[in-house]
């Protein structure tokens, strides 16, 4: 494989390959890419689930706005700066605040004047990524002016008629993109994802969305497999559950990006968990460089599953902390305490 130089049909050829010596070949050809951009430093995100309250209907989701199984929550604020601060003394660096998409005035001025807050209370120290869904780019600016300087919108597949499958009608595919434009301009680091492993998603789709990221210059990735909820008009859809196969092409899509994008942050997602207990070390084998551990009060962990199975319900933070230094510590790698741990790729355009 020549270094830096992989095709549209590389990528494909990587994507539906089976041959395990190429795909080990590949996982470390990944790796070596990444000590050489980002290096062995893991950098945590602390995330807090902190509403699963959602104005959308996503056909794969477990909180989509039709689910009647599901107890609906929003933490308050104390509880949310309480985890906050929870994450700033384990000297997790950042944490990202993710809930269902509002846009209602209510919604806005919360998420803001907790962005104020937890800034305040960590002494400028901790760094913020939102994962709030699309909003208009006034509500951007506003967040970003409060102090987040991260934003992680997935477009769940660049691929127009699968997004299509995958949303009803009302959802509109055009305004995702243009809002990961509206994140560049207001100034955030932009971070962006996919599903890996859909019903009716092909290599070739799943390769053009490697290339849509890189062609939109995209700072983060944030993908993981897809594990279908029972509760989901989409789950009906999935004939044989293939856990192996999902979680190879979840590492195969992060070893490519990787290698076709070289100095972005990408997180080896729980999602990987959920399939084998060492998903996560995989992920960070093939070249992933993030985790994210959930430092949300576990009382309310059980109400947030966007999909089956997802691992650490019962586990707490402080749980969390001593399982994954464990876990990093065990395949040689380090844990960036105390670091935002920005994206490269997004330190050099500043320099530039
Ligand atoms: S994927 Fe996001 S926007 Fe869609 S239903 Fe789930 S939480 Fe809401």
């Amino acid at each position: 494989m020549k270094k830096n130089k992989l095709t549209k049909s590389d990528l494909i050829h990587f994507l539906q390959c089976e041959d395990q010596k190429e795909l080990d070949k590949l996982f470390n050809r990944a790796y070596q890419e990444k000590m050489e951009n980002v290096g062995k430093k893991v950098y945590f995100r602390g995330i807090i689930e902190f509403s699963n309250i959602c104005s959308k209907d996503c056909f794969y989701c477990g909180i989509r706005q039709s689910n009647q199984k599901m107890t609906r929550f929003r933490m308050t604020e104390d509880e949310i700066l309480e985890c906050a601060e929870f994450a700033w003394k384990m000297g997790y660096g950042s944490l990202v605040l993710q809930s269902g998409e509002r846009t209602d005035r209510e919604f806005i001025e919360f998420v803001e004047k907790i962005v104020r807050q937890i800034k305040k209370i960590s002494n400028d120290e901790l760094g913020i990524t939102l994962s709030l869904g699309e909003q208009s780019k006034e509500t951007f600016q506003k967040w970003f002016d409060a102090g987040a300087h991260r934003y992680l919108l997935r477009i769940e597949t660049s691929n127009s008629r699968l997004y299509s499958t995958l949303h009803p009608p009302d959802h509109d595919f055009q305004y995702r993109f243009q809002c990961l434009e509206h994140l560049r301009n207001v100034g955030y680091q932009v971070g962006t994802g996919v599903m890996i492993g859909l019903p009716g998603q092909t290599a070739e789709m799943l390769a053009e969305d490697i290339i849509f990221f890189k062609k939109h210059d995209i700072d983060m990735i944030g993908m993981g497999p897809y594990i279908p909820h029972p509760d989901t008009p989409l789950a009906s859809k999935v004939k044989k559950f293939d856990k192996k196969k999902q979680l190879t092409l979840g590492l195969k899509m992060i070893a490519l990006t990787r290698l076709y994008l070289q100095d972005v942050n990408i997180a080896s997602t729980t999602a990987l968990q959920a399939l084998h207990p060492e998903g996560r070390e995989f992920g960070l084998k093939a070249g992933a460089n993030i985790i994210m551990p959930n430092i949300t009060h576990t009382k309310y962990r059980d109400n947030y599953k966007l999909y089956d199975g997802k691992p650490c319900l019962n586990e707490n933070a402080k749980m969390c902390r001593v399982c994954l230094e464990g876990r990093i510590g065990n395949i040689g790698e380090e844990i960036g305490y105390n670091l935002w741990g920005d994206s490269p790729h997004f330190q050099k355009k500043q320099k530039k």
